[in-house]
């Protein structure tokens, strides 16, 4: 059983709604709250116990975990912001404050200071895994703060998630996040493009796909979310880009890599273009696309709008050739059923 203490669960949006039932079902008590009512309705009506304000919420709590889309967010929700009391300054002294919202890392240790500063513990725990690891309780947990409050926290987190890494101190956890994140755009842009490539050159999606599988261009954004269809008939390109990882997220998400790389003075250049890319890609319609989607806007600059390199290609070149004795299937490869986002 849970210890007994209430959970103020502050943000009940996309992520935070079901990682919410989750923590009822579990047992735990909850008092949520979320400013839009419908989110609130909603939570409620899946069976989260609902509170009359944040405020109220984070109160009668142990620990106060904030769900929300921004830094600033979380921010102003701990300080007060338009005359309103702060979370801070609601809560008991001592009150953990557990913030699972994807924030600038220096954002992430502001927080922290504050809530220590005014007598609380902090931790930072963004996740990856997506709103279908959310409700299946499957996320993983980035977690940054001090190793006791890791330990204290630890449970919950296991109860919505799979994965709990303790990755450093205050920030650590927003750090791996984003540092991961960064990997992954940059890596699902070369894998687009080396597909657009294979398609000029005659080289069938498949045939590349075996190779690259078995070779050192293998990586999940090949091999588990392949953005063309057929190798990996679940990745989100076979049911035309629907997320999976939204556009618009990854376009956040490097953001705050770049913001990141620019206050670190790294001297990083695919970073930032990547960034591009996707805001770019966010802008003209992907925002609500899975990422992965960038393979059509490659292929739209390097064909006009009608994309007609890719319907010149040979006529296997998507379906790829029948295999025989001696071909290399690679599709084991692709088993691998971890989410980003
Ligand atoms: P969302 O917009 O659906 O939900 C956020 C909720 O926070 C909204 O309902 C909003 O009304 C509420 N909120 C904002 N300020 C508040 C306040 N002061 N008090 C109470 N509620 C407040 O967003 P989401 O998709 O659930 O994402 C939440 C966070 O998780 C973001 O930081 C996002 O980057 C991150 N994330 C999202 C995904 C995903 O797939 N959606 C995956 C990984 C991480």
């Amino acid at each position: 059983m849970p210890e007994d203490y209430t959970i103020a669960f502050l943000g009940l949006g996309h992520m935070g709604g079901p990682m919410a039932v989750n923590l009822v079902k579990a047992g735990y008590t909850v008092a949520g709250f979320d400013v839009v009512p419908a989110a609130l309705d909603a939570a409620r009506a899946a069976g989260v116990p609902v509170a009359a304000s944040a405020a109220d919420a984070a109160s009668g709590a142990a620990v106060v975990l904030t769900m929300f889309p921004s830094g600033r967010n979380v921010l102003d929700a701990y300080q007060g912001s338009d005359g309103g009391p702060g979370l801070l300054a609601a809560a008991a002294p001592g009150t953990m404050f557990l913030d699972c919202s994807t924030i600038n890392v220096d954002e992430a240790r502001e927080a922290a200071r504050l809530a220590i500063d005014a007598g609380h513990r902090s931790v930072d725990a963004p996740v990856s895994g997506g709103v279908v690891g959310a409700e299946a309780g499957t996320l993983t947990f980035m977690v940054g703060g001090d190793p006791e409050d890791f330990e204290a926290v630890r449970p919950l987190l296991e109860v919505m998630g799979r994965r709990v890494v303790h990755c450093g101190a205050h920030g650590a956890g927003q750090a791996a996040k984003i540092c991961n994140n960064l990997i992954l755009g940059a890596s699902m842009i070369a894998v687009s493009e080396a597909f657009v490539l294979g398609e000029k050159l005659g080289l069938s999606h498949q045939a590349l796909f075996d190779v690259a599988s078995a070779a050192s261009g293998q990586c999940w954004a090949l091999t588990t979310n392949c953005p063309v269809p057929g190798p990996v008939p679940t990745s989100p390109a076979n049911r035309d880009y629907q997320p999976g990882f939204a556009g618009a997220l990854m376009a956040k998400d490097l953001k705050l890599a770049v913001n990141a790389l620019q206050s670190t003075g790294v001297a990083a250049r695919v970073g930032p273009l990547a960034a591009e890319i996707y805001d770019t890609f966010a802008a003209k319609g992907g925002a609500g696309r899975d990422f992965s989607g960038i393979i059509t806007d490659i292929r739209d600059r390097s064909d006009g709008p009608d994309g007609a390199g890719h319907k010149n290609q040979p006529a296997n070149v998507a379906g790829g050739a029948p295999g025989t004795a001696l071909t290399t299937t690679a599709n084991s490869a692709a088993q691998d059923d971890g989410s980003p986002e």
